[in-house]
């Protein structure tokens, strides 16, 4: 049995960066871009209009309150285009998004026409009040916020709904970077079967691979459900070889010391290294990490969960995504959950020999963060966890704490701001 800060190094030195990629864009959102992105258009890509209003030189307008008088001679809407100039006396009727036409230099807005006139078109005059006119006035000037040829994105970068917005503007169609991470999920148990069934009476409803599955999208990886395999060594032995093809195999169940707990032999038998069997942890004891290495691939991370659910989420959220957020190149602050201290509300008690990982809801007030623990009947009890947004983690001191005291939480749904957790 090891400590859990030993188990983490173990897979830090085990979970490499996978290699990027080239993906379409729209495929690459959340992961990290890996080859700069560079624009093959200005932006904008030419003097663009910022306001519905009239394109004019700004010589005719003489500024400090008076009133200019033009003729309209052409209307432009987003997508017209004019080689028309706009000379001295005229200008063009204008709405945003269009191209500033030759000889004009600014924007009177519409809201500033008089005497009735902003509804003039072309043919038509317009009498503008000229109040607090600056040169170049609503004007978007071409290359303003890119040129042509410049990187927009540096490797690095995370594709953010922005980055992607950008990559789209700039031209790129595809981009090379950190790959999805493929993620098998098997549940193992002969007394399972799939959620759409009613459970018979000795039989229990798969929730760990949904729940996997679920975890695992979170992340912006990739699930792979291989579904249930009894506790019949061939039948795990066929669905492991099947998940060792993925980038991270998760297992659950059957890793405990009972008589039915096939799979540590199984793993050996496929192949897989054994890195560590049970880790100093309540829930989780169990938890098994192993490595599958091939040659001209990249290795298979390994993860043998506790078949009891809360046990298997807390295992994930402390072993398996770290190791998925290895591979998918991100950088380090981004490995773990979130950790900080708070204050309890409610007495709660260590264990002797194992830190204890207990759901919580975590409020953040005036006096800093607060950490209610939720009912809890034990590993196989899922309803604290499902409504839960952090943990509290004891030491392994045995010891009572009471209201008041000061503890370290793990923030499971990222940082807590000021309101309660959704669902409470
Ligand atoms: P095991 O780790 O296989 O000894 O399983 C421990 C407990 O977790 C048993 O009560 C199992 O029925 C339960 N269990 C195992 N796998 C799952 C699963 N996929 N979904 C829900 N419960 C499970
Ligand atoms: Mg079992």
């Amino acid at each position: 049995m090891i400590d859990l800060a030993d188990a983490l190094a173990l897979i830090e030195q085990r979970a490499e960066p996978l290699p990027p990629r080239r993906q379409r864009l729209l495929d690459a959102c959340g992961r990290t871009l890996a080859v700069p992105v560079v624009a093959d258009v200005d932006s904008p890509p030419w003097d663009r209009a910022m306001m519905d209003g009239f394109a004019l030189r700004g010589d005719d307008v003489a500024g400090g309150g008076g009133v200019v008088e033009l003729d309209v001679v052409v209307d432009l809407a987003a997508g017209d285009v004019t080689s028309l100039e706009i000379r001295s006396g005229s200008c063009a009727r204008i709405m945003t998004g269009a191209p500033i036409p030759r000889g004009a230099d600014a924007i009177i807005p519409v809201e500033l026409a008089i005497d009735g006139t902003s509804a003039a078109h072309a043919g038509m005059k317009v009498r503008l009040r000229d109040e607090r006119f600056r040169a170049g006035q609503h004007i978007a000037r071409q290359g303003a916020a890119f040129r042509r040829g410049e990187t927009v994105l540096t490797a690095g970068t995370p594709l953010t709904a922005g980055a992607v917005g950008l990559a789209a503007e700039a031209g790129a169609t595809h981009v090379v970077a950190t790959p999805q991470v493929c993620v098998a999920i098997l549940s193992t148990g002969s007394e399972l079967v799939p959620p759409e069934a009613v459970p018979n009476f000795g039989q229990t409803r798969n929730s760990n691979g949904p729940m996997i599955a679920a975890a695992v999208r979170l992340l912006a990886a990739e699930p792979i459900s291989l579904g249930i395999a009894a506790d019949k060594p061939e039948a795990i032995r066929a669905a492991v070889a099947q998940g060792l093809a993925a980038d991270v195999l998760v297992l659950s169940g059957g890793v405990s010391a009972g008589d039915l707990d096939l799979v540590p032999e199984i793993f050996r038998q496929c192949g897989v290294e054994k890195v560590f069997h049970k880790v100093r942890l309540k829930p989780g004891k169990p938890v098994y990490f192993g490595v599958l290495r091939r040659d001209h691939v990249a290795p298979t991370l390994v993860f043998g969960l506790p078949g009891n659910p809360a046990s298997s989420l807390v295992c994930f959220d402390l072993f398996t995504r770290p190791a998925i957020q290895m591979l998918a190149g991100l950088p380090r602050d981004d490995w773990h959950l979130p950790r900080s201290r708070a204050r309890l509300t409610a007495a709660t008690k260590a264990a002797p020999g194992r830190p204890v990982y207990l759901p919580c809801t975590l409020v953040r007030s005036a006096d800093g963060l607060t950490a209610t623990p939720l009912p809890w009947t034990g590993s196989s009890d899922l309803v604290g966890l499902a409504t839960a947004n952090g943990m509290i983690a004891l030491a392994a001191d045995g010891g009572r704490y009471e209201p008041g005291d000061e503890v370290e939480v793990v923030m499971t749904r990222g940082p807590v701001t000021n309101a309660p957790a959704p669902g409470r």
